[in-house]
């Protein structure tokens, strides 16, 4: 697990890491990398704040097993990616840095993560339960989740729909319990 002052230590080295390819990061990245408690599902967020950036992980990504320091560091890196200039959405620019320090550092930054590229595969199961889940449709291709409470036509006609990333979505269901 990693704690709280080794996140400051990797959240400079991240940006040192960026610095080195030349991404124009901000210099003002706020030094404590705030951890929320709150989210179930996002995995860190970068917010404007009074004197620059702030950025912040959720509680979970650190509690997680098989979340290694890679993983936290590659959830540090997008966010810190959001300080460059127009990059507070995910768009080209954005996107184009997120590829270069994937291929520099081998980090896997890409807009959306699903849980098992995050070492957390059985984590949407696991919420889905806490939510009364019964079915999920996954993606064949990213691995992205759409829980679902129940049994819908979508599902019955599963072959003649497609992920957001275009891939060939199936459905399974969740053991009662
Ligand atoms: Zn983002």
């Amino acid at each position: 697990m990693v704690d709280k002052e080794r996140l400051d230590i990797l959240l400079q080295e991240v940006i040192q890491e960026a610095r080195a390819l030349k991404i124009p990061v901000s210099s003002t990245i706020e030094k404590n990398v705030i951890v929320n408690g709150r989210p179930k599902k996002r995995f860190g967020c970068c917010r404007k704040s009074r004197n620059g950036f702030e950025i912040e992980v959720s509680r979970f990504l650190l509690d997680e097993a098989g979340c290694s320091e890679k993983i936290v560091k590659g959830v540090l890196a997008h966010e810190v990616l959001h300080t460059c200039r127009d990059c507070y959405e995910h768009g080209m620019l954005w996107k184009s840095y997120a590829g270069q320090m994937n291929k520099a550092y081998g980090y896997q930054i890409k807009r959306v993560n699903s849980f098992a590229e995050m070492g957390m595969a059985g984590r949407e199961e696991k919420l889905a339960e806490s939510r009364h889940i019964r079915y999920i449709i996954q993606c064949k291709k990213c691995g992205r989740q759409y829980p679902r409470q129940r049994f819908t036509c979508v599902m019955q006609k599963i072959d003649a729909y497609r992920c957001q990333c275009g891939g060939k979505l199936e459905v399974f269901r969740i053991s009662d319990s």
